[in-house]
């Protein structure tokens, strides 16, 4: 019989209405599942709910928080055949990109779920979620941190928020889902992670000042400069297009090549939903290549981020760091170049 951990750290999942606004309480989320006897029957797997304390709604989650949930995993990896962090879907795909580098040869299912609507209320959609996400994780070895929330199963670390309001509120836009979740659920085996050997390894994060920037017309050298300004170790620099930013702005493109001169890593990511970075495209995206920005391809803003943290965390130099944003660690992007 499979067992399933479930890591809960809160979200709009187990909220509850206090004074006109939703936020966490305590001990009621499991208080809900036990009145459910869909919860306790023989077809669904059983599971361990861990509660945290505080529960955060998710704009409030941290690095520490994510350390959190990995330490977690790996304290009870042995015992368990599969994970479920049900978290807030505000931050879910930092989250989950973050774990995706962090865990350190997984070779079991971690699943990130949750809700738009409170368990409690009579259209919430995190019966189907939850059930769904805990047959899964008890039932197919997925080596992957993955998300799964309306019938999407998506790889974590390519997965983003893309509705506030609806049942459907990520997608994968540069990677196909994971499964066909239907009347059957079909995992796709051919574009899942290869199971690594070795045992599950944390990574420690350490304090890192990173920062993803989205340019807009008109950003002028000094702000760009304050942006800048040490201890910064790393920015996503937002761009248009294929990668591009004005490349008729010398002041500007002086600032981001005295920065990486500096040792800063800029990662060029498209502030498109879909497609890929490449700099060698148009005039426009030159210019970031010949200052030393590097590509992102087609990895999202968030998973590019805590792929810095993770790599700053490591110690390694700013140009290792620079070659291994450009290689696929995770299944976190497609390198074209
Ligand atoms: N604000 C909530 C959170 O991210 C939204 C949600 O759970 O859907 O915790």
């Amino acid at each position: 019989m499979s067992r399933v951990y479930i890591a809960y750290t809160g979200g709009t999942i187990g909220m509850k209405k206090r004074g006109g606004s939703y936020a966490p309480a305590e001990g009621y989320l499991s208080e809900r599942l036990a009145a459910m006897p869909e919860f306790a029957g023989d077809a669904t797997p059983s599971y361990t709910l861990h509660e945290y304390s505080p529960l955060l709604d998710s704009s409030n989650m941290r690095p520490q928080n994510w350390q959190a949930i990995a330490e977690d995993i790996a304290a009870n990896y042995d015992d368990y055949d599969g994970f479920v962090v049900i978290h807030g879907t505000d931050t879910m795909a930092y989250t989950a990109s973050a774990l995706s580098f962090m865990l350190e040869n997984l070779s079991k299912p971690v699943l990130l779920t949750g809700s738009q609507i409170p368990l409690a209320e009579v259209r919430s959609d995190a019966r189907e979620n939850l059930i769904t996400s805990l047959l899964i994780a008890a039932n197919y070895p997925i080596p992957e941190v993955c998300l799964y929330l309306n019938g999407s199963l998506l790889r974590g670390n390519r997965s983003t928020k893309v509705s506030s309001s609806g049942f459907e509120a990520f997608a994968s836009p540069n990677f196909p889902p994971l499964a066909e979740v239907g009347v059957d659920i079909d995992v796709k085996e051919r574009l899942l992670l290869a199971k690594p050997g070795g045992g599950l390894e944390v990574c420690k994060l350490k304090e890192v000042q990173v920062a993803a920037l989205r340019l807009f017309p008109g950003i002028t050298a000094p702000s760009l400069e304050n942006f800048l300004l040490e201890p910064i170790q790393g920015l996503i620099l937002e761009t248009y297009g294929a990668g591009n930013a004005p490349s008729n702005d010398a002041a500007l493109l002086s600032v981001l090549a005295r920065a990486v001169e500096r040792g800063v890593v800029i990662v060029n990511c498209t502030q498109c939903l879909q497609g890929s970075v490449d700099m060698g495209d148009y005039a426009t995206g030159n210019a970031l290549r010949d200052v030393g920005v590097v590509s992102g391809y087609d990895i999202t803003p968030e998973a590019a981020l805590t792929k810095l943290i993770y790599l700053f965390s490591l110690n390694l130099e700013p140009n290792v760091i620079r070659q291994k944003m450009r290689e696929n660690l995770r299944g976190e992007l497609t390198p074209t170049v």
